[in-house]
């Protein structure tokens, strides 16, 4: 599509008096036109930027992108477009309708539009910036709460810990991954010894909060990689990516360490637990990722009978 001048200059007019900026800019992106919005926003009237580089104005612009497009317009004389979700701030202005006050800088979806001269060449561009401030806040704002509840549908709420549905899936990705590639991962449940007295003795608040800095311990010693979970009541399970099960008793071990040199601190108690722990690599034997849980929960069980603030590793 493209207009001829006299048809342009009733669409400026118009166009003059709307909320949108219009640059207008010939092949070496010299400014032609510029209505109020651009004026406003940009600081200078038009009769400053008349003749001037678009990028002499703007040196912030992005320049390849630009002239790519100007080059693709002009050569097709087709419309362009550029949306914000790609590229949020093509020219440094600030919004004055942000209402929220969350981001005062204006995100802008752009129009690039071929203009014809008499003989039907097309030498010019106009560039339409449309501010769309507000629906990129609202649409920014939801994906910011869809991502946190999307969090919060993992995680379990006492601990933060992943909760056992969304461990599980992680178990089940790794058991694949593990298949493919034939590396050794490998898992640990660990339950706290006697968590009944604690709750008996020092009442259920006492009990979540020594649930809470159980966690905090692990995630202490935990790499990123690894995913810890809170299986149960006061049972937790963690996989240990790229680790060996002699590491991983390693690690259990640092655990149970870590537990008995850091009481909780709940009011002016201090709280000391041990833990059971079944440790489990992954076998060959294995066909799903159900029989690997199986393994560290039988030789956490072993623990548990052997007398309880103990490892076993469990029989491959
Ligand atoms: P064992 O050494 O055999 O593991 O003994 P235990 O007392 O830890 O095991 P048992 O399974 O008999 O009791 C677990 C207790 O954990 C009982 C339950 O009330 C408590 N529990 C489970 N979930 C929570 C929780 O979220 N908060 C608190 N405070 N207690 C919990
Ligand atoms: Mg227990
Ligand atoms: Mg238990």
């Amino acid at each position: 599509m493209s207009l001829s001048l006299g048809e342009l200059q009733q669409l400026l007019d118009v166009l003059q008096t709307l909320d949108v900026g219009l640059v207008i800019i010939d092949r070496q992106h010299k400014v032609q036109f510029w209505n109020d919005f651009m004026a406003n926003h940009a600081g200078q009237g038009s009769e400053q930027v008349a003749g001037k580089s678009l990028f002499e104005i703007f040196p912030e612009l992005p320049r390849q992108w630009l002239e790519q497009k100007t080059e693709t317009v002009m050569a097709l004389k087709t419309l362009a477009f550029s949306g914000w979700e790609q590229r949020p701030h093509p020219f440094p202005f600030f919004s004055y309708r942000a209402l929220t006050g969350r981001s005062a800088v204006m995100y802008q979806n752009l129009t690039f539009m071929p203009i014809a001269s008499g003989n039907g060449n097309v030498d010019k561009m106009a560039i339409i910036v449309y501010d769309v401030t507000e629906a990129a806040n609202n649409r920014l704002a939801l994906e910011e709460m869809n991502q946190k509840l999307s969090v919060l549908s993992r995680t379990d709420p006492l601990t933060g810990l992943l909760n056992r549905r969304s461990w599980e899936l992680a178990l089940a990705e790794e058991f694949a991954r593990c298949r493919r590639s034939g590396r050794t991962s490998t898992l640990m449940m660990f339950d706290i010894d006697h968590f009944k007295q604690v709750n008996d003795t020092h009442g259920h608040q006492a009990g979540d909060q020594v649930l809470q800095h159980t966690a905090t311990l692990l995630n202490n010693k935990l790499r990123t990689t690894d995913k810890a979970g809170r299986y149960g009541g006061e049972e937790f399970a963690l996989l240990l990516v790229d680790t060996d099960a002699q590491q991983a008793c390693q690690l259990a071990d640092r655990l149970c360490t870590a537990l008995s040199e850091q009481p909780a601190l709940v009011g002016d108690k201090r709280i000391s637990v041990t833990i059971s722990a079944g440790v489990a690599e992954i076998s060959e034997q294995m066909e799903q990722a159900q029989q690997w849980i199986k393994a560290a929960d039988d030789a956490l069980y072993q623990a548990k009978s052997a007398g309880r603030n103990t490892i076993r590793l469990a029989s491959s």
